[in-house]
């Protein structure tokens, strides 16, 4: 025992003396997403919950949620008709967007004011967003509810449409009611995902009626408890494509349709839109590479973007062969080998990798393809 009391002693100090022990950053994980040639990229989190409604967090804390996750903006959602804390919380509908914003506010984080209206299927739960007093839709009929949205200049959604606990099947299902919404401008986008759930018939909805893609978290938990943060696990969110950052610039981006989703690891949405981000994520490093006989050389491609790129491959000729996928990790760089199939060549030739990036979606289960050029320099043995 004696021999160890010299490390007891400072041990027994620091604790008698207060020292804190280990310590803890108050930080913020950027989402790296390159911007479009002419909009910036904002990661934005437009449904999230409070004790404000079924929530199980004071709305200040869903700020510095966000902003740790490096989102640009969040919409604070509370239910309208769904009140289970109000004996013990009065009801208030603006009051958790009040608190929510005075700490967003601090942060330079965008707090955007909005309400889910909460009934059954259909026209099943609508959130509207940008809102001026949300308690004017604390009213019995739906319609009004959404007309009174509408008269404050909302962007209105549709939530989870496949949610389970309206369609058992998982299936989302569009109704007369919803035709009702589109003919009247009081539906302007659809939940392509709800917290881990992509809804494939919500995507082909998008892209036949002309409405918004949006992938939300839905979070009525603390975050950490329903995502696992540090390994990585991130919550969905949806990519807004704005001129700048402001809530008037993400609302004008909304109506324009210009947002896509990105959730575990893929992203959804317009061609137009995930091209210039596939494209400006990714470098070749090697734009030339040299082979012998039938031998092999690497391709460097470096991935600037959080998501990892996973490409199939067209098979390649007659003369060169590719990896029957080839991954390109989240902010590193990748190294692809290339074998050459004939040892007599004698040539120097321009080739496109051609291949389908199965985490980009610009359909439903319709990878985008992409090319990815390069120089092969064969010779022989
Ligand atoms: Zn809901
Ligand atoms: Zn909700």
């Amino acid at each position: 025992m004696r021999r160890y009391l010299h490390l007891l002693i400072p041990a027994v100090l620091a604790w008698v003396g207060g020292t804190q022990l280990g310590a803890h950053d108050r930080a913020r994980t950027p989402i790296r997403i390159p911007d479009l040639p002419q909009y910036l990229t904002l990661k934005c989190d437009f449904h999230t919950h409070t004790v404000f409604s079924d929530g199980k967090v004071w709305p200040d804390i869903r700020a510095e949620e966000a902003w740790r996750e490096g989102l640009d903006a969040i919409a604070i959602t509370d239910h309208i008709e769904h009140q289970p804390h109000k004996n013990d919380l009065p009801t208030a509908h603006n009051r958790s967007y009040q608190i929510a914003r005075a700490h967003g506010d601090a942060l330079r984080l965008i707090i955007i004011p909005g309400s889910e209206i909460t009934r059954s299927m259909p026209p099943g739960h609508l959130n509207a967003i940008f809102l001026r007093d949300a308690s004017k839709l604390d009213v019995p009929d739906w319609r009004d509810a959404v007309a009174e949205a509408r008269r404050q200049g909302a962007f209105i959604f549709w939530n989870h449409p496949g949610w389970r606990a309206q369609q058992p099947d998982g299936r989302a299902r569009w109704y007369a009611e919803h035709d009702e919404l589109l003919a009247g401008d009081r539906l302007h986008g659809i939940e392509v995902v709800n917290e881990r759930e992509y809804y494939p018939e919500a995507h082909a909805w998008c892209l036949e009626k002309n409405l918004t893609m949006l992938s939300n978290s839905d979070i009525h938990n603390p975050i950490g408890l329903d995502y696992d943060l540090h390994a990585g696990d991130r919550r969905p969110v949806t990519l807004v494509f704005a001129r700048e950052r402001t809530p008037e610039a993400i609302r004008e981006a909304l109506f324009a349709r210009r947002t896509a989703v990105l959730a575990a690891g893929r992203l959804i949405g317009r061609e137009e839109f995930l091209r210039p981000i596939f494209e400006r994520s990714i470098r070749l490093l090697t734009p030339e590479v040299r082979i012998r006989g039938t031998g092999s050389a690497y391709l460097q491609i470096q991935n600037d973007s959080d998501i990892t790129y996973v490409i199939q491959p067209d098979p390649g000729d007659s003369d060169l062969a590719f990896p029957s996928e080839i991954r390109l990790p989240a902010g590193r760089v990748a190294l692809i080998q290339v074998r050459s199939r004939k040892n007599d060549l004698q040539t120097t030739r321009e080739v496109q990798l051609t291949g389908q990036v199965t985490n980009l979606l610009v359909r439903p289960a319709t990878p985008m393809t992409v090319t990815l050029p390069f120089r092969a320099v064969l010779s022989p043995q």
